[in-house]
């Protein structure tokens, strides 16, 4: 199964690519956590990456495409992969169709999780990361059982620098303009799913699972 998630930024679409990952056995492949996981290594990939991320800006493609497109060819993926964060832009969805049409394969399913930008504030200010495994919290929606400290590997949880109100405010623009017309794209392919994400996690989840039978 070769599934891309669609959605605003803080929609949910990490949290319910790793329940799907659980689901199918399938590598959850975000390269939001693959830049985050360069800077703390303070890669030169890193310090380029967080040069445009703090601003709320999208990676270059150039950056960003090869990257993802080495990420997909190792042997883990072989049997699918669930993409969260990529594609941003509609150059990145073509070189993705490019890569794996040349494979004779496609893509099974985009699923756009909805969700208004009222509510994105909200779940993004809230929001704790765990920079190690790449889980996601709320403080007020799902908090981790013991405060401050992931429950899948027992790392500490932090404050996305780019959670900040302002940042927020700029990385939602950026979605509007540059990754919202994805999902005219993947509806033209004929493979795209749209799902209420304004349900709590498990019913997003269940309505995921139904997008994907
Ligand atoms: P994305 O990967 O799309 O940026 P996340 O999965 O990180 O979004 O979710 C953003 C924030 O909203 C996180 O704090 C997460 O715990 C919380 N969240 C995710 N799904 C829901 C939901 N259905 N209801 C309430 N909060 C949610
Ligand atoms: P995310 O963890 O998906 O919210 O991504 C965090 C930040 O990483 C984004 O705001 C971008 O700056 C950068 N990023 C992640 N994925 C991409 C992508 N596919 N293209 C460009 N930039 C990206």
């Amino acid at each position: 199964m070769k599934i891309v998630m669609l959605g605003a930024p803080g929609a949910g679409k990490g949290t319910q690519a790793i329940n799907i990952a659980k689901e199918y056995d399938i590598p959850h492949v975000s390269t939001g956590d693959i830049f985050r996981a360069n800077i703390k290594n303070g890669t030169e990939l890193g310090m380029k990456a967080k040069e445009y991320m703090d601003k709320g800006a999208l990676v270059p493609d150039e950056v960003t495409i090869g990257m993802l497109l080495d990420r997909i060819s190792e042997p883990d993926c072989k049997n699918g992969y669930v993409l969260d964060g990529f594609p941003r832009t509609i150059p990145q969805a073509e070189s993705l169709r490019k890569a794996l049409t040349e494979k004779g394969d496609k893509l099974d399913v985009a699923v756009n999780i909805e969700v208004p930008d009222a509510v994105i504030e909200e779940r993004m200010s809230g929001r704790r990361a765990c920079l190690k495994c790449g889980a996601t919290y709320h403080v007020v929606y799902t908090p981790p059982k013991k405060e401050g400290i992931c429950d899948n590997c027992g790392s500490e949880l932090v404050q996305r620098a780019d959670d900040k109100p302002e940042t927020v405010k700029a990385r939602l623009a950026t979605y509007h303009e540059q990754t919202q017309p994805l999902i005219d794209f993947y509806k033209k392919e004929g493979i795209l799913k749209e799902v209420d994400g304004t349900q709590s996690p498990s019913d997003v989840f269940k309505a995921v699972m139904e997008a994907l039978s």
